[in-house]
């Protein structure tokens, strides 16, 4: 079903022409730029510069500059600017919902919802759990204390640009790094905009950088640059790929949050309704557009029939349209390449083998302007199709058949992925059984909702560390420990003195 087409939008265009490093708006030292196309009009609605590796080199300049001053100032002196930020930030709120559905083609109330509150979630949480985390812990005879590593590059992508911004850099300023901050080259306005905010806090220059700019002449400076101790990149397993091989040089510490293919499996006794019908509406949550979508279903051989029926059913009941109309629940994908990509899935699907129940290729009715793409639902699926593999980052379920328990848990974790998954079941406790055999950072047992304090990451290559609650904090922290007092014990090793 589509939605009709009423544009309601807000004050743009926003053209940017320098970026924040060292405390000050400055000229980046090259002319190319990267425009901002709204998905859902295909409207130009912004530009920022296409910076250069001279511009991240002088970021981290910067950054390595602050670090000794920054680092040394009391915690609540470094915790004084993120109140700052949260305020603005909740003042702000509503126009930053509006942008992002501008950048991303987020339904409005989701951006508000989600994509801002979440941010302001983690930012809050923040503020509440560093003042008492252990940063110092006596051990024996030893004082172990937690340091900040040094510059830190955060590498984000567009799909939840806001919010994974800030779950790098808060946890990052709040232990003592200075930070280099490279937002995706598709949704970078939001960005800006945060750095407006931060202009206003009260940070010492340097403390945050922004440079905009390409993955691989930005990110790439950034994760190679000899000063910086720490890159923290959200994105694609190729990008993540890339960025630890240029780190690896000078032996920086990488922190890599991925993508996924996330299994759901639907034991035998879930209530099936709500299992699959959640799981299709996680799946197309943004677009499909995110690295813990449920994108396959694991469902049962002798409940499989009755299961695609009901994900049909579910991803017709889906309204495609204008992100800005309020009944919406899929506005467009990110882009024209997007859309591309994902088209070329469907038909490769079908290529494979696989049935197509609903959704497909074509565009929905009456939407010919705009990058939307309808929820598109596969059955006959097996694991060793390429649409059961590799992450197709669209509004696109596959069901997969399995026979018995253990059969779901070993199709669920044959993946080189390891981000999410989610397991459904009359007995919380066979659920809770089956998610500890899964092989990913986070499971969700019978659509439990996401809880910001617990830690979020994967396993295989869905990435390295965690991000979140006191674990991301620590992925910012090296850690010490000084031994003090005096022993008759000179030196213990390996159990001999
Ligand atoms: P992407 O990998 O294309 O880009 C992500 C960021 O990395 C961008 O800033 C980009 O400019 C930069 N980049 C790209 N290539 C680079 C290179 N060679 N060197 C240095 N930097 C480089 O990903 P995307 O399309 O922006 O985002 C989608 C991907 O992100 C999906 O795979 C999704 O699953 C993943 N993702 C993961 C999480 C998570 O928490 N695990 C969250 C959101 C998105």
């Amino acid at each position: 079903m589509t939605a009709t087409m009423p544009i309601t939008r807000t004050v743009l265009p926003d053209h940017r022409d320098s970026m924040w490093i060292g405390g000050a708006w400055t000229r980046p030292s090259v002319d190319e730029r990267f425009t901002v196309v709204d998905p859902t009009t295909e409207e130009v609605i912004g530009s920022v510069p296409a910076g250069s590796a001279m511009d991240a080199g002088r970021a981290v300049h910067a950054a390595a500059a602050a670090f000794p001053g920054w680092s040394a100032q009391p915690l609540q002196a470094r915790l004084r600017p993120l109140r700052k930020l949260l305020e603005l930030l909740e003042r702000d709120a509503d126009g930053f919902a509006d942008l992002i559905t501008q950048e991303v083609g987020m339904p409005r109330q989701l951006s508000r919802g989600v994509q801002v509150e979440f941010a302001l979630g983690v930012l809050r949480s923040y503020l509440e759990l560093v003042p008492n985390h252990p940063f110092e812990q006596r051990i024996g005879g030893s004082l172990v204390i937690r340091e900040p590593i040094g510059v830190v590059g955060c590498i984000t992508p567009w799909n939840v640009p806001l919010l994974l911004v800030v779950q790098k850099l808060v946890p990052a300023l709040a232990a003592g790094c200075t930070v280099v901050l490279k937002p995706s080259e598709v949704t970078p306005l939001n960005t800006f905009r945060l750095a407006d905010l931060l202009t206003e806090c009260d940070l010492p220059p340097g403390v945050v950088n922004l440079v905009s700019g390409s993955g691989p002449v930005v990110g790439s400076a950034i994760a190679s640059h000899p000063d910086v101790a720490m890159v923290s990149l959200t994105g694609s397993a190729r990008a993540g790929r890339h960025v630890s091989a240029l780190a690896a040089d000078s032996v920086k510490r990488v922190h890599l949050e991925l993508g996924g293919k996330n299994a759901n499996i639907v034991l035998d006794d879930a209530p099936l309704d709500r299992a699959v019908g959640a799981g299709v509406r996680q799946a197309c949550f943004n677009s499909g557009q995110a690295c813990l979508a449920w994108s396959r279903i694991l469902v049962q051989r002798s409940r499989y029939a009755e299961a695609v029926e009901i994900a049909a059913a579910t991803a017709d009941s889906l309204r495609v349209g204008d992100p800005f109309d309020a009944g919406v629940d899929l506005g467009p994908v990110v882009s024209a390449v997007a859309r591309g990509r994902i088209r070329d899935y469907i038909l490769l699907g079908e290529q494979e083998g696989a049935r197509l129940v609903t959704g497909g290729a074509a565009p929905p009715p009456g939407l010919d302007r705009g990058f939307f793409v309808r929820p598109t639902v596969f059955a006959g699926v097996h694991n060793d199709m390429r649409i059961a593999r590799e992450e197709i980052f669209g509004p696109v379920v596959v069901l997969i058949p399995y026979q018995d328990e253990a059969d779901a848990v070993r199709i669920a974790n044959d993946s080189e992925y390891g981000l999410h998954g989610a397991v459904w079941s009359a007995s919380e406790e066979r659920a809770l059984a089956v998610a500890r055999r899964i092989r990913t950072g986070r499971v969700d047992v019978n659509g439990a909702p996401f809880n910001l304090l617990a830690p979020f990451g994967g396993y295989k290559q869905s990435g390295n560390g965690r991000e979140l609650g006191s674990w991301g904090l620590e992925s910012f922290c090296e850690v010490k420990s000084i031994q003090l007092g005096e022993s008759d014990v000179q030196v213990t090793v390996g159990g001999t003195t």
